[in-house]
């Protein structure tokens, strides 16, 4: 099993085993604190269902060609994967980390499954890719669809971009306070993204 699958497989199931173990408060708790996230999330969903799914059926899809799922290293955040237990049905966790569990010896992302990609509400990064083709045809078919998509593009930063006070930073510290670590906190770990908490006075 490579490191990056291996680090993926602990982290997804020491947050799913925290979740499980949870209260019912506790999980209200971070799914409150994640509602502008989540409402944010069905934004790009309704966007990219009105402006997107054509071109991405036409282009990829059929074909199995995507470039989107075929890199085995996606950048998850700690977030993320909290983000997806606490909405993810338990048996859709299981198919997950039974998913992860298993080394397939390709190159295509650890997270795509026989059944498509395996998260129920997937990585931040991987929402918001779009390759120059989808954005070119998005904008020939509809210009101010390019310009939703550039908002929603800014949105999707103030989740997660810490010149600020964002969520999967406090998300972080949340885990972190209970004693749990990952490799995947990136707001706590990445010197750049510690740099810029820095400078807005939040570390
Ligand atoms: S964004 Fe581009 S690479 Fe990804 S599925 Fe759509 S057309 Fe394919
Ligand atoms: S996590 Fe899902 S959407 Fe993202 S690259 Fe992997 S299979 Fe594709």
């Amino acid at each position: 099993m490579s490191t990056y699958r291996e680090e993926q497989l602990k982290s997804q199931e020491m947050v799913v085993r925290h979740l499980r173990e949870a209260s019912a408060t506790e999980r209200d708790q971070l799914l409150r604190m994640c509602r502008d996230y989540l409402r944010f999330r069905e934004d790009v969903r309704h966007h990219q269902r009105r402006h997107l799914s054509a071109i991405c059926t036409h282009a990829c899809f059929r074909s199995q060609l995507s470039a989107c799922c075929n890199k085995d290293g996606i950048i998850t955040f700690f977030a993320d994967l909290v983000i997806n237990a606490l909405c993810a049905p338990p048996q859709d966790l299981d198919r997950l980390l039974a998913s992860l569990g298993q080394s397939r010896g390709d190159l295509k992302c650890v997270y795509l499954g026989t059944q498509g990609c395996c998260w129920h509400i997937k990585p931040l990064i991987c929402e918001m890719f779009l390759c120059d083709r989808a954005l070119e045809e998005m904008r020939a078919a509809d210009p101010r669809a390019v310009e939703t998509w550039r908002r929603l593009e800014t949105e999707a930063k103030r989740f997660r971009w810490p010149d600020r006070p964002v969520l999967f930073d406090m998300l972080e510290s949340r885990f972190l306070a209970a004693g749990l670590c990952s490799p995947l906190m990136y707001l706590h770990n990445s010197p750049g993204l510690v740099r810029i908490k820095r400078k807005a006075g939040l570390a």
